[in-house]
């Protein structure tokens, strides 16, 4: 079965706009992305968000900590590329200034803002203002009273009560353009939380582990909490927060997306063998200088790098285009058939070529222009493909030998 055709039903929430991105209501789901410049550094700012944008963000957050702050918000929300969240901790003056600068979104931590008065001043404004409000409840700054009220512990239960109270108060000056989040570090308590909050509102959600720390494990801890969210249907934007160049997060998360099949691709989804035996080449290496070479390149594309010409164009013939190492050449191919033949040290940049050509050209200009080199390239598979069996034999990985000698020893 085409592993594409399978599709998770999503939950089903309100649509919001974040500028001109919809959030909710099975728009595409949003990937989202923080600056970690100051954002009074409106140039560094914007080189940020550009570089982010070009990663796969759809959304960036900005920090709106101090009056300078504001000040190159306003400065930075004409000239972005994508809608800008302002990120507010504890000043809800800085809320009010960040809407006077334009910005498409607040992000407000129930935590931190506690005075009502307060909370529904902002409210109302962004509400005149038409722009949304993220109500974003944090594990590691809930409520002090919540926490009292949930044994001193941090529990779904409380993270949820903390954003209804939030709704609640934007319900008194009749605001509604709400997305939430129930982030928090351990992994089941954020999987919880947000379980438990779909089951009680319809507003769309913003998944994300938060201080998930740095790669490897920090990318791990992130995908769990919000791919096993994300088949389960619940979730309509998600950030990545890792200890990281803000630029992986947004890659990150494009990845996640598209591997899930929820956004369509746009990066090249990068497959190789786990190499074994019959490799003629350092798998490992080539498919990392593969990964580099196409890390910037929207190439919308599976390609794959394979060990050996006996079984990688066969083992991935699904793939739009792959080559498989024999005898110092690669042996490029087209949907599992065999296309041309370049020296080994040529197959990332071939590779890179061919896959540019496909995007740009279309798949069947790319087998027309393969037209004078096929045949010859199938030779020279079968030859390599040959020399392999005849040198390293049916059994290169010794499979064999080792369960005659299981058996022996029974
Ligand atoms: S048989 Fe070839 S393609 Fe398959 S894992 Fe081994 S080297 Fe890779």
């Amino acid at each position: 079965m085409d592993a594409g055709a399978v599709v998770f039903p999503r939950a089903k929430t309100r649509q919001i706009m974040v500028g001109d991105v919809p959030v909710g209501d099975g728009a595409p789901i949003t990937v989202q992305s923080m600056t970690i410049t100051k954002t009074a550094d409106v140039e560094g700012t914007l080189q940020q968000i550009y570089a982010l944008a070009a990663a796969g963000a759809d959304i960036v957050r900005c920090t709106c900590n101090e009056p300078e702050a504001s000040e190159g918000l306003a400065r930075i929300v004409p000239r972005s590329p994508v809608p800008i969240v302002a990120d507010i901790h504890h000043q809800y003056r800085r809320a009010l200034e960040a809407l006077e600068a334009g910005v498409h979104c607040l992000r407000l931590n129930p935590g931190n803002i506690r005075k009502p008065e307060q909370i529904k001043a902002v409210a109302k404004e962004a509400r005149d203002r038409n722009v949304p409000i993220r109500i974003g409840v944090n594990g590691g700054s809930l409520h002090p009273d919540l926490y009292r009220k949930y044994g001193d512990s941090v529990t779904p239960e409380a993270m949820v009560e903390s954003a209804l109270q939030e709704i609640a108060y934007f319900d008194e000056v009749d605001f509604d353009l709400i997305k939430i989040s129930v982030k928090a570090s351990n992994v089941p308590l954020m999987i919880e939380a947000y379980r438990q909050l779909s089951e009680v509102t319809d507003h769309p959600l913003h998944l994300g582990v938060t201080e998930a720390g740095p790669p490897p494990a920090g990318i791990v801890k992130a995908t769990a909490g919000i791919a096993t969210l994300l088949a389960e249907g619940i979730g309509d934007t998600i950030r990545y927060s890792l200890t990281s160049d803000p630029v992986d997060e947004a890659r990150l998360g494009r990845v996640l997306l598209e591997s899930f099949g929820l956004r369509e691709r746009k990066n090249v989804d990068l497959i190789a063998c786990p190499s074994c035996g019959r490799a003629e080449i350092d798998v490992y290496k080539v498919a990392q200088e593969a990964q580099d070479a196409f890390a910037d390149r929207q190439l919308p594309l599976q390609v794959a790098v394979m060990g050996c010409v006996v079984n990688g164009p066969g083992e991935a013939r699904d793939a739009d285009i792959g080559i498989a190492a024999g005898n110092k050449r690669g042996h490029l191919f087209i949907k599992g058939e065999n296309v041309a033949v370049v020296p080994e040290d040529e197959m990332v940049p071939t590779l890179v070529e061919w896959a540019e050509l496909i995007t740009e050209e279309g798949m069947d200009a790319a087998l027309a222009r393969a037209v004078s080199t096929r045949d010859a390239a199938r030779r020279a598979a079968e030859e390599d493909r040959q020399r392999n069996l005849d040198e390293r034999g049916d059994d290169a990985n010794a499979s064999e030998q080792l369960v005659e000698l299981i058996r022996k020893k029974r």
